[in-house]
């Protein structure tokens, strides 16, 4: 142990992207230090990370923390949840599709208790981000993904929409939103937009990136948090204090499973463990949430124009229910096969191929991440519960979907592309057959969040309050994906980067 006071204002866990914005933010008064406990490395000069386009081969890698699931009954138990080990986070990983939640998302919010995060007050923080979001640029829209758009248009009725961000919308097709500049492909990640403008300046020696260093175990004195233990690259561990706040950003994995380890969550699993419970708090992993997707494939007849932002560059919306105010399917459209689960049930890649995505933007399935063990070092259980809802909404949204694409696919200019549909394939017509096999070969979009649920500050489930503070504890709040009460509709990071800026709000006001 280093006996080095290491003192700071605030202490920020995770570099990603919530954790970047925040950073960034706060060390804007010089007055303020910062630092920030990241557990990989700068992206800094690292090509393989900030061109948009080479995302998959990011994945599995060793960025990337690789998390399993739990065995998964009515899906797919071999689902690795991809999650990135360097600074900027899941945003340096991603894909970078952006969309500002819909009004109806953060209502839900505000009706969960989260009062003050409804839709009004919410759209000042979208337009403070600083990254670079726009449509997918004309030199990157695909001549197959153009005829995609406008079978769509034709074969179910829905507009076209140029500009996904300007205006809600319940049901639409077009090319995205997306962070990044397409001069060079290159990311406008948290860590781009947010960190690198003051690294290659210099202008923040308030702020200090701890990376390669991992937090395993929240210091508290009572029920105030003052720090936290960490591991460094070499091996040494370090107390990092913070005299105003500590601030867990490390994602809706790593942050429930940090408050865990800290003797932070249901009293009785820590004791079960033998972990020391500091703070019984029943929610802590609970109500884990994300948006699960199968696949449609088929073969070209021939290969595809190379040009494209980063290979799933338009997505449509269907509302199936008019009642509602928000769409209830969802499709990426992929310019690849998308085969890595088709082909463990025995289907073959296509030389050349498309694939078409039914997503479920509000899955009904309420999942759980758990400790298997007090040692630090045991990844997390997670078990989603996929298709466990009750009345099989989130199964038959998925067989609605695999409807919809076939229509899609039956439709010119679309159609004079395909040569057959690979997987599910087009014997496979009867409802239950097909359930299966999407269910069976569904995989997610790596959105997972909800797992320290935001609500009143009396909600004996919630696990922060409005203000993000940890319920029944002081000097330290959560911001990022796992404070989500429920997930959006469209794809989260927008909203995880404005839970960092009005987190932002929410810290400076306490300012001790
Ligand atoms: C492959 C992939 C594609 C996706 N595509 C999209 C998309 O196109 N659009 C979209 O909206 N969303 C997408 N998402 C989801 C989106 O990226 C995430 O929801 C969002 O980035 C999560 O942000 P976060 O701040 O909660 O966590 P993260 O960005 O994951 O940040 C957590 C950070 O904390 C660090 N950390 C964790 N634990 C510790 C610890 N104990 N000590 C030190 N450091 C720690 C991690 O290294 C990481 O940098 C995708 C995700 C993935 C993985």
């Amino acid at each position: 142990m280093s006996h080095t006071p290491h003192v700071y204002d605030y202490v920020v866990i995770g570099g990603g992207t919530a954790g970047s914005v925040i950073a960034s933010r706060l060390t804007e008064d010089p007055d303020v230090t910062v630092a920030v406990i990241e557990g990989g490395p700068s992206d800094i000069d690292r090509e393989d990370v900030l061109t948009l386009r080479r995302w998959l081969g990011l994945l599995g890698g060793d960025l990337d923390y690789e998390y399993t699931t739990v065995e998964q009954p009515n899906g797919n138990s071999h689902i690795l949840h991809s999650r990135a080990k360097v600074l900027g986070g899941c945003s340096s990983h991603n894909t970078l599709i952006s969309f500002k939640p819909l009004p109806s998302d953060w209502d839900e919010w505000e009706q969960a208790g989260a009062r003050g995060w409804g839709a009004v007050p919410m759209e000042a923080y979208y337009a403070r981000l600083r990254n670079n979001i726009v449509r997918v640029a004309d030199k990157d829209q695909n001549a197959i993904a153009k005829d995609w758009i406008d079978a769509a248009k034709s074969a179910i009725g829905v507009p076209e929409v140029i500009g996904f961000n300007d205006k809600p919308f319940h049901e639409g097709v077009g090319f995205l939103d997306l962070a990044y500049h397409p001069e060079n492909n290159k990311r406008s990640s948290a860590s781009v937009a947010y960190l690198h403008p003051h690294i290659e300046a210099g202008d923040r020696p308030n702020l200090t990136l701890l990376l390669e260093t991992w937090a395993y175990k929240l210091e508290l004195d009572g029920k105030r948090a003052t720090g936290v233990h960490v591991r460094t690259k070499d091996g040494a561990e370090q107390l990092i204090s913070a005299r105003q706040e500590v601030v867990v950003c490390a994602g809706a994995v790593d942050s429930p499973r940090l408050l865990l380890l800290s003797g932070i969550g249901p009293k009785r699993d820590l004791e079960e463990l033998g972990i020391p419970v500091t703070h019984d708090l029943p929610g802590v992993g609970e109500n884990l949430q994300d948006h699960p997707e199968s696949v449609i494939v088929w073969e070209t007849n021939r290969p595809l124009p190379e040009n494209s932002a980063m290979d799933s560059d338009a997505a449509l919306f269907v509302r199936r229910d008019e009642s509602l105010d928000a769409p209830d399917l969802m499709f990426h459209f992929y310019q690849i096969p998308f085969t890595d689960n088709p082909e463990r049930l025995g289907y073959e890649r296509p030389e050349h191929g498309v694939s078409m995505t039914p997503n479920i933007p509000k899955s009904r399935a309420r999942g759980r991440l758990y400790l298997t063990s007090a040692d630090p070092e045991t990844k997390p259980a997670l078990d989603f519960r996929y298709f466990t809802d009750e009345d099989g909404y989130d199964a038959r949204t998925l067989v609605d979907g695999v409807k919809i694409a076939r229509e899609i696919a039956g439709t010119e200019p679309f159609a004079g592309w395909l040569k057959r549909e690979v997987f599910p394939g087009p014997e496979v017509t009867d409802d239950e057959q097909l359930s299966e096999l999407l269910r069976k070969a569904h995989h997610t979009v790596y959105h997972p969040a909800g797992t320290c649920r935001m609500g009143a500050a009396d909600d004996e489930r919630a696990v922060v309050d409005p203000e993000l503070k940890i319920r029944g504890l002081d000097g330290i709040r959560i911001a990022d994906a796992s404070v989500f009460p429920t997930i959006p509709a469209v794809n989260p990071m927008i909203g995880v980067l404005m839970v960092g800026e009005k987190a932002v709000d929410l810290i400076g006001g306490d300012r001790r």
